[in-house]
């Protein structure tokens, strides 16, 4: 096994030196002895700015070559990346940077106006990048931290959770964390090196990052997005595409684009294995994605934290299921009967996870850490989930999205889930309001291209689905709602992005 994230970079240039690693959507494509050249090349760019062992270097990008070569050259020299989304904003940009201490940032522009925009702004100056336009600042007085010999201790990568529920936290991934979480994708995936990943999920986030290296372990090909466009997915699909991991909101877009554009549904494709993952599935998603796509689709539940998917449906379950499987490599999963917002009485808990995969803990952040960790090791993921007779998790909300309503617990999954079975909705996302000591539930919807469907009509088609006390007191319906760049709803920004609607009494 290896030991940095950069000897399955080696391995894969070792060994298929002239195979295709990666197309992009410019057209460019590179081999895995390309992809190490330019690893090294970064390597070398990052030594002369001054980055030592132990420091951390902060990407600021959207999905490019030159993303994942300095990626790689970070961890050719003992360095830790912090891989940031470059249409964050520069406030945000400055609280990461100051809480994670770089000793360089580098902005890859070529595929990116925002990172160019950011580049602008901190006065980086441009460096010969392997693929095109990058801007690299070296950054004075940053204090490198431990380096360790052992994969299981060092630090490969910093993620700033997305945040969709609160503060961002900087977990802190290790080599071995990653390296698992790949080999882990790889085999639920069954990748061989003949297949070619879609990748359109950002590699600033843990689902992108690990396909990514999933791909380097497999040895396999990837084509990769800069940002998701459901038509270009539509036309990728008929070509070469084998394997296509996504959140699902993606594939939500996805028929919706195919469907407006009278486009026919799926078929005479390449593909074998489809996946959602990073956020609930609805019901009615999974049948439609498996009717469109004439494949199962496969339920991954994972997180940050614990380096991507740690749990996954595989082939043969059943049609109605949306349970999110088993667990994947050497990921162990239990319940916490006993925590907050569990109902012990149906055998919901909260989830728990251990093994390989799981972070070593957040960075300068030793409270949280300590909060997030149970006596025995296992990371409290803060989701709630139910095993069923045979022993499949099934995911019940969130400790805290748990809306509490009238005394009786709603889960906001269930509403989303009864919402999204209508046929103009494509995105349902429900949050509680405190209103004089009490709860009420709200639901947002995005609504497909050209329907005029009304929350009235909506109210109605609820009112036969639900319990009196789940149906939601507001249903705005929007064209889009509040967005993480991997799709997932915003749900910390919906009541405010839709205030004023919110206060007109209907
Ligand atoms: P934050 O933790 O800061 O709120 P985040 O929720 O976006 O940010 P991520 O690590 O990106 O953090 O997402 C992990 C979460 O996504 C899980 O804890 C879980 O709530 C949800 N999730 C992931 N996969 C699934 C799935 N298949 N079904 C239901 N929920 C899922």
């Amino acid at each position: 096994m290896h030991n940095r994230v950069h000897g399955l970079l080696e391995a894969a240039a070792e060994t298929r030196p002239d195979a295709l690693a990666l197309a992009d959507q410019d057209g460019r494509r590179l081999s895995w002895l390309e992809m190490l050249e330019a690893a090294l090349a970064a390597a070398a760019q990052l030594k002369a700015a001054g980055v030592r062992a132990g420091d951390r270097v902060v990407l600021v990008f959207e999905n490019c070559a030159e993303a994942i070569a300095f990626f790689f050259g970070a961890s050719m020299l003992d360095a830790s990346a912090v891989a940031i989304n470059a249409r964050l904003t520069t406030a945000e940009l400055d609280r990461i940077i100051a809480h994670s201490d770089p000793s360089a940032i580098l902005f890859s522009a070529a595929s990116s106006e925002a990172a160019r925009a950011h580049a602008g702004h901190y006065g980086a100056k441009d460096v010969h990048g392997a693929f095109g336009a990058a801007a690299l600042m070296p950054r004075a007085g940053a204090s490198p931290e431990p380096v360790s010999e052992d994969g299981r201790e060092q630090l490969a990568l910093l993620l700033y959770t997305s945040g969709t529920t609160g503060t961002p936290k900087a977990a802190m991934l290790t080599h071995a964390n990653l390296i698992a979480g790949a080999a882990a994708s790889a085999e639920v995936r069954g990748i061989k090196n003949s297949d070619v990943t879609y990748l359109a999920l950002p590699l600033s986030h843990i689902f992108g990052l690990v396909t990514m290296l999933s791909v380097t372990f497999a040895q396999s090909a990837m084509r990769m997005e800069a940002q998701f466009s459901a038509e270009r997915l539509y036309n990728a699909l008929q070509e070469d595409v084998t394997l296509l991991p996504a959140v699902p909101q993606m594939h939500a877009h996805l028929f919706n684009y195919a469907r407006s554009h009278g486009k026919p549904r799926y078929d005479g494709h390449k593909l074998r294995f489809v996946s959602s993952g990073g956020a609930p599935l609805d019901p009615a998603w999974k049948r439609e994605a498996e009717a469109f796509y004439g494949l199962p689709l496969q339920n991954g539940y994972g997180l940050t934290e614990g380096a991507a998917g740690v749990c996954a449906t595989r082939n043969g379950i059943g049609d109605a299921d949306i349970s999110v499987g088993l667990a994947m490599g050497e990921c162990s999963l239990k319940l916490d009967l006993d925590a907050a917002g569990a109902t012990p009485e149906e055998g919901i808990g909260e989830i728990l996870v251990g093994g390989p995969q799981v972070m070593k803990g957040y960075f300068h952040d030793p409270e949280q850490t300590a909060a997030a960790f149970t006596e025995d090791g296992f990371f409290r993921t803060g989701d709630l989930g139910r095993f069923d007779d045979e022993g499949r998790l099934h995911i019940a909300g969130r400790t805290k999205e748990l809306i509490i309503r009238s005394g009786f617990n709603v889960y906001p999954v269930e509403i989303e889930a009864a919402l999204t079975e209508h046929p103009d909705v494509v995105v349902a996302s429900v949050v509680g309001r405190s209103v004089e000591g009490n709860e009420e539930v709200l639901a947002f919807v995005s609504a497909a291209t050209g329907s005029s469907v009304t929350e009235q009509e909506l109210k109605t088609f609820l009112h036969d689905r639900l319990a009196p006390y789940k149906r939601p007191a507001r249903i705005i319906v929007a064209k889009a709602l509040p967005a993480a760049p991997t799709g997932k709803i915003l749900k910390a920004k919906l009541i405010e992005t839709f205030a004023s609607e919110l206060d007109v009494v209907v």
